[in-house]
């Protein structure tokens, strides 16, 4: 069972039509893990999604997930080029929503938002490691998802 702190001050904002794809990317995969980047601006405390891209799980397994470098290579040109940069990590878990241990280990390399929707209840939360959690249990916040129109 992970643990985790109360909630942090930063938000991530996405679009009802990106909470669908994203909705769409995991049950597409079953009960194999899936994974997308999310691009977007990260404004003040918010995390403004304006891009969702599917990635491949190059594990192909139930449990842990491993993004192609040559993908993320790509996505990082395109971000170069569309002025954005990786506002989030989604992937989706055949359990419950949080982080794993793997998780959190990456969640600390790569401190953005990370959401993760269960496969078996839907339920969708995000997650981020950060600075201001420093010293409590595993450095790791749950932020908060809003959902705009569009
Ligand atoms: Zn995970």
């Amino acid at each position: 069972m992970a643990r985790y702190i109360g909630m942090n001050q930063l938000t991530i904002e996405l679009r009802a039509s990106q909470l669908l794809t994203l909705d769409q990317i995991a049950t597409m995969s079953g009960p194999k893990e899936s994974c997308a980047i999310l691009l977007g601006k990260k404004k003040e405390n918010s995390y403004e999604t304006e891009e969702v891209i599917p990635m491949s799980n190059k594990d192909s397994s139930e449990v842990r997930f491993t993004m192609d470098e040559n993908e993320l290579l790509k996505i990082y040109e395109y971000a170069v080029l569309s002025n954005t940069s990786v506002v989030g990590i989604f992937h989706s878990h055949p359990s419950k929503p949080f982080p794993s241990e793997t998780d959190k280990t990456f969640m600390e390399i790569n401190p953005i938002p990370w959401i993760i929707k269960s496969t078996i209840t839907d339920e969708m939360r995000c997650f981020i490691f950060s600075d201001s959690s420093k010293g409590k249990i595993d450095g790791i916040e749950e932020i908060k998802m809003i959902i705009v129109k569009g």
